[in-house]
């Protein structure tokens, strides 16, 4: 089974290197992508030691994990991410990732797309902020439909139980 974040490799493989380990990820976009499986997965703790310093201060760890419960994260699509390594990191210039995620939230399908913007704190990436560009909601798949997260599942096996 792929990662959460979409990418052919196992959780193990893929986002565990970061979230469940002392590694660091190494290029925004994969740090982006590992936020976004603690999502899926409600850890809130990663959620909150991976935002920039500033940023804690607006959510604590309980504001992340509220949010996170309510909402069921679907699928990730990274549409445009920066090359950056942690070295070449200039504050002027920051680097960012634009991505769509799908995601239910109150019994409403929904789409949003974002470009966040990355920095280096204590030589690792951290999250900074993000511009929300759309989120809107979609139609309701109906219980014998795909799965709108691409599993090939009906949407009653898959996402829309709890
Ligand atoms: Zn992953
Ligand atoms: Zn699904």
């Amino acid at each position: 089974m792929a990662c959460d974040c979409g990418l052919n490799e196992s959780f193990e493989l893929c986002c565990a290197n970061f979230i469940d380990s002392v590694n660091h990820a190494p290029e925004p976009e994969l740090l982006m992508r590992s936020r976004y499986s603690a999502y899926a997965r409600k850890n809130a703790a990663y959620l909150f030691n991976t935002t920039a310093k500033d940023k804690q201060k607006e959510n604590s760890q309980n504001d992340i994990a509220q949010w996170a419960a309510q909402t069921k994260w679907l699928k990730l699509t990274v549409v445009h991410a920066t090359q950056c390594k942690i070295i070449d990191f200039d504050e002027r210039n920051p680097p960012t990732v634009q991505f769509t995620a799908l995601y239910l939230h109150n019994n409403k399908l929904c789409q949003m797309s974002e470009r966040s913007i990355f920095v280096v704190e204590n030589r690792q990436w951290k999250y900074l902020s993000g511009e929300i560009l759309a989120d809107e909601q979609l139609p309701m798949p109906k219980r014998n439909d795909l799965c709108p997260c691409q599993s090939g599942k009906k949407f009653k096996r898959c996402c829309s139980s709890n």
